[in-house]
């Protein structure tokens, strides 16, 4: 047997009883229940041939969801945004995510919600006439960067390629159109830095590759306004701000402004709050993420344990 597949089997399959790894995770596709590795689309589906998804990802941390009425919601929002329909009801998803989780028995997870867009008859090429459907995976969780980065904090660099326009693409809506956000990526690498932030045309801060970009400046906190995904930790982040009394601005941010910043920090949901060292190799802060950075991400992390928004896993598969 090749490495791959002796790789894959021993991930995907228990080697004593041979029957499938659901800790590896647990997928959901159009109505099916079925362990992770067996989770496929067909080649000829639009949603892969042109990128045609929409998505949200909520987290599961110690056996509970977090914010997920928010992400539903947002979910429900991109679909409309973006001309989808699927069967499934918004209380239904919710079920489909609690029986991922029951099934894959996983604690802390990467829980994936996607519409995608199907195909029509043969021969037709609009997307109108597509029958599009819901396909949902928990997976074990993962963060932007491993645990050292988190303490070390992320180098960051402006990437030359801008965030494509809310014009032609609406970020609000999330979406499958990663072209800028993957290259930015590759640019990125090549400088020796974890992650790009993306500009728009105009020069001002959007978001990067799965994450929204805050300034710390004299105190306050700012945050960008347009041309980025309203993402559910950077909501958590405003609220942390306002509880802890710290000045919070959502507005513009020019890229000169990020450059000059005393910290920065960027919110997701793989990972929540983790703050930045450096800046196109401008070190901030002796090299460390900066003391609001610092106390919001704990902030976070500590609301998050006491069950702030959350929803407990029901882990009883009727
Ligand atoms: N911006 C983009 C492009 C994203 O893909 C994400 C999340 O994946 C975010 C921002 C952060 O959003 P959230 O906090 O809801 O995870």
């Amino acid at each position: 047997m090749d490495t791959y597949r002796q790789e894959n089997m021993s991930k995907n399959v228990d080697q004593e009883t041979r029957t499938p790894n659901w800790s590896a995770g647990a997928g959901y596709i159009d109505g099916k229940f079925m362990p992770i590795a067996e989770a496929k689309i067909p080649v000829t589906d639009w949603a892969y041939r042109r990128s045609d998804v929409v998505y949200d990802v909520v987290s599961v941390w110690d056996g509970v969801f977090f914010r997920l009425d928010d992400h539903i919601a947002r979910f429900r929002r991109s679909m409309n945004r973006y001309k989808f329909n699927i069967k499934e009801t918004d209380e239904e998803i919710r079920t489909i995510l609690h029986k991922l989780m029951a099934l894959s028995g996983l604690r802390n997870a990467y829980v994936a919600m996607d519409c995608l867009r199907g195909q029509a008859a043969p021969g037709v090429r609009s997307p109108v006439k597509a029958r599009n459907y819901l396909s949902c995976h928990a997976v074990p969780f993962s963060t932007l960067v491993p645990q050292d980065k988190i303490e070390r904090g992320i180098h960051m660099m402006v990437s030359s390629i801008p965030r494509i326009p809310h014009a032609c693409v609406d970020a609000t809506a999330k979406n499958f159109h990663w072209g800028d956000l993957n290259l930015s990526m590759f640019e990125a690498d090549e400088k020796g830095a974890d992650y790009p932030v993306l500009l728009d045309l105009e020069g001002n801060v959007t978001e990067g590759p799965g994450f929204n970009v805050f300034t710390v400046t004299n105190g306050v906190v700012a945050t960008p306004d347009y041309n980025m995904l309203e993402g559910v930790s950077r909501a958590s982040a405003m609220d942390i701000c306002a509880e802890l009394n710290i000045p919070f601005e959502v507005r513009k941010v020019s890229v000169a402004e990020l450059r000059d910043a005393d910290e920065i920090f960027v919110s997701s949901t793989a990972g929540g709050v983790i703050g930045v060292s450096r800046i196109d190799g401008r070190i901030l802060n002796n090299d460390r993420p900066g003391p609001i950075s610092e106390k919001i991400r704990e902030t976070y992390w500590q609301k998050r344990l006491a069950g702030w928004h959350g929803e407990p896993v029901n882990y009883e598969l009727e």
